[in-house]
C-alpha cells in the first residue's frame, strides 16, 4: 500500500478562503477588522520565519497586523508592559508571543499576563482549563489544525484508536484533550506515549490514527505502524542547510518507510505546518467576534 498524502497546504488554502470571506463580511456588515499583534524577542531565525509567516498570512486575509520585534536584551518588565498595552488596545483582538523566549525571560509569567480573551494561542491556563472541561473558546493552533486535517480529509475520528507520541503542552496534551471531547470530529479513544512509556511500539502498532510530536527525526519507523493507519507527523527538525542557505527539514516519522504501510500520511513540510498558522487566523477572527458580541 502506498499512502495517500494528506496535504496541509491544500486544506489550509480551503480554510483561508472561507476566512477571507468571513473577514470581508465582518468589515462590510459590522465595520469590524480583526487585529493580531505578534511579539518576537530576539533574532532566532526559525522564530523570525514563523512570525513573518503569521504576519504575511494576516495581511493576505485582511486581518490588521501589528508586529513588535524586541531586542534580545528586553527585560521582563518591558515585555510585560507591552503585553499590558496590547491587552488594553481595542484594535488588537489576538496577541501572540512567539516562543521560545530568551532564557532570561519568564515564559510562564508572560503567557499568564495575556488577557485570556486575546490568547489566540490557547496557552493561558484559563483556556487550557476550558478545553479540559469541554467548553473551549480557543483551541491551541497546532492540535486544532491536526483535528481539521483529519475531519476535512474524511478520516473517521469518532471511535478510532488514536495514539499520540509526545506530551508537550503545545501539541501532545492538547490534541489528547481535543480528540477526547464527546462531539463530532472527536470522541476517540486516546493513548499518549512519552520517553517514560515502557513499550512505545506496543501502543503505536494499535493506532488507527498515529500522531507524532516527539521532536526527533525518525522517532517512528514502519515497524511501529499498523497496516492502513493514518499518520500525522507534527515534527519539524532541521537536519542541514542547502547550498543556497535554506533549511532542510524532516519530520519525526520515517516518511519513506511509513508511506508504504500507512493508508494516509502528512508530509513535512506541507503537512501540519500550514495548518498551524491558519488556525491562528481562525482564532483571531473568533476573538474579534467574541469582543464584538457577535460569536
Ligand atoms: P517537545 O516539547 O520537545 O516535546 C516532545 C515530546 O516528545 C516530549 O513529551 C517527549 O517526552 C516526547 N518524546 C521525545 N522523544 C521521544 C521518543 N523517542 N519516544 C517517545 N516520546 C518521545 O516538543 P513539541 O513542542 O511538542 O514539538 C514536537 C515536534 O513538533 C518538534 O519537532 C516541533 O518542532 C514540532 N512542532 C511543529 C509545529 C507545526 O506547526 N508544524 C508546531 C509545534 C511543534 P518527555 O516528556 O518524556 O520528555
Amino acid at each position: 500500500m502506498t499512502a495517500k498524502i494528506i496535504s496541509g497546504t491544500e486544506v489550509a488554502k480551503e480554510i483561508r478562503e472561507e476566512l477571507r470571506q468571513e473577514i470581508a463580511g465582518l468589515k462590510e456588515k459590522h465595520n469590524l477588522v480583526p487585529g493580531l499583534a505578534t511579539v518576537l524577542v530576539g533574532a532566532d531565525p526559525a522564530s523570525q520565519s514563523y512570525v513573518g509567516g503569521k504576519e504575511k498570512t494576516s495581511i493576505e486575509l485582511g486581518i490588521y497586523s501589528e508586529r513588535h520585534d524586541l531586542p534580545e536584551e528586553t527585560t521582563q518588565d518591558e515585555l510585560l508592559a507591552l503585553v499590558d498595552r496590547l491587552n488594553k488596545d481595542p484594535k488588537i483582538h489576538g496577541i501572540l508571543v512567539q516562543l521560545p523566549l530568551p532564557k532570561h525571560l519568564n515564559e510562564t509569567e508572560v503567557l499568564f499576563a495575556i488577557n485570556p480573551q486575546k490568547d489566540v494561542d490557547g496557552f493561558h491556563p484559563v483556556n487550557v482549563g476550558k478545553l479540559m472541561i469541554g467548553e473551549p473558546d480557543y483551541l491551541p493552533c497546532t492540535p486544532h489544525g491536526i483535528q481539521q486535517l483529519l475531519i476535512r480529509t474524511g478520516v473517521q475520528v469518532e471511535g478510532a484508536e488514536v495514539v499520540v507520541v509526545g506530551r508537550s503542552n503545545i501539541v501532545g496534551k492538547p490534541i489528547v484533550n481535543i480528540l477526547l471531547q464527546k462531539r463530532a470530529g472527536a470522541n476517540a479513544t486516546v493513548t499518549i506515549c512519552h520517553t517514560g512509556t515502557r513499550d512505545i511500539s506496543f501502543h503505536t502498532r494499535r493506532a488507527d490514527i498515529l500522531i507524532v510530536a516527539a521532536g526527533r527525526p525518525k522517532a517512528v519507523t514502519a515497524d511501529m505502524v499498523k497496516e492502513g493507519a493514518v499518520v500525522i507527523d507534527v515534527g519539524v527538525n532541521q537536519v542541514g542547510t542547502t547550498a543556497e542557505g535554506k533549511r532542510i527539514l524532516v519530520g519525526d516519522v520515517d516518511f519513506e518507510g511509513v508511506k508504504e504501510k500507512a493508508s494516509a500520511i502528512t508530509p513535512v513540510p506541507g503537512g501540519v505546518g500550514p495548518m498551524t498558522i491558519t488556525m491562528l487566523m481562525v482564532n483571531t477572527v473568533k476573538a474579534a467576534r467574541l469582543a464584538a458580541g457577535l460569536a
